[in-house]
């Protein structure tokens, strides 16, 4: 493990929705997992996708999270905000030749395979109508979750150049999770199923971007992951607010806690539905055991 860094992990929620069983999920687990280990929760909203928000979201959010009682211990990190930082970090990409631009279409790399495979990378194309990408030379191709165990990606996936910096100019997924990670200095990212696969392309980008950020001279080391399980429907689909998701309801959090609890493995006594919020957070930091989180990449509710 990392005796020699503090534990700081951190909830990073998109504002395109409200918080469904499935992130309430999320949210749990990388709380608990840092309170049990005495260490920081950060909580980050991921505000670089404007097209896709919700109007509101982001306040919804972060109310859902204090009725639930996960409450954070710095202030909010809102990606928004972070746009010098992000520029800065690709310039910086572009002098050392770790990036290029691209003007492939998606129906282009659909007719490829469906993976981009490097045919803008020596075009020495302009920024016009472009998108960046990076070149992935470390091509980090599996990894040991702490959850699941020895995760094995997909090999194209995993070496594919990807995206840093959209043709619409918007700030890609990839960049700016991996730059705040490094920026707010995590050490360890609980979070969803849904990011197993591209967990090997945050890895491979993370010394790149580590030796840009100036926030310290220590060698930074790539946070540890453990990914939860996925809830599903019945029929395989992810949760959404109209299907069989329990309901997060601000004004009566327990019933969802408790489930959330369970669904984590976490066996939770029946009476403690019955307890205050604040009272069902201390017993989860109590008995929380990561080892205890099932296995399995997706459980469907039922
Ligand atoms: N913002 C991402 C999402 O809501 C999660 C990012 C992460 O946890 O790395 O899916
Ligand atoms: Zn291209």
């Amino acid at each position: 493990m990392r005796p020699q860094t503090p534990y700081r992990g951190r909830f990073a929620p998109s504002p395109s929705g409200y918080l469904h069983f499935g992130s309430l999920i999320t949210a749990l687990a990388s709380f608990l997992d840092a309170k049990k280990n005495n260490g920081t929760w950060l909580v980050r909203i991921e505000d670089i996708d404007p097209p896709r928000e919700k109007k509101g979201a982001s306040d919804h959010i972060l109310k859902t999270l204090e009725a639930f009682g996960l409450h954070w211990d710095e202030s909010i990190l809102f990606q928004s905000n972070q746009s010098d930082y992000y520029h800065h970090l690709i310039e910086q990409l572009f002098n050392e030749h770790h990036c290029y631009y691209c003007r492939c279409t998606r129906a282009q790399i659909k007719a490829l395979g469906g993976i981009y495979q490097g045919h803008c990378r020596d075009l020495k194309l302009e920024k016009e109508n472009s998108a960046i990408r990076v070149i992935n030379q470390q091509s980090i191709v599996q990894y040991q979750d702490l959850i699941q165990g020895k995760v094995q990606c997909d090999q194209s996936l995993a070496k594919e150049d990807f995206i840093i910096l959209r043709k619409d100019g918007l700030f890609a997924y990839q960049l700016a999770v991996v730059a705040d990670d490094i920026y707010q200095e995590i050490s360890h990212v609980i979070r969803g199923c849904d990011l197993l696969e591209p967990t090997a392309r945050q890895l491979s980008f993370y010394p790149l971007l580590a030796n840009k950020s100036s926030k310290t001279t220590q060698q930074i080391q790539a946070p540890l992951f453990g990914h939860v399980p996925l809830a599903v429907t019945e029929q395989g689909y992810k949760l959404s607010k109209q299907n069989k998701a329990p309901a997060i309801e601000n004004n009566n959090p327990q019933p969802a806690l408790y489930a959330a609890l369970q669904f984590l493995g976490q066996q939770p006594p029946p009476e403690l539905q019955y307890l205050n919020v604040d009272e069902i957070i201390q017993w989860a930091i109590i008995h929380w055991q990561l080892e205890s989180v099932p296995k399995k990449r997706e459980i469907q509710l039922t």
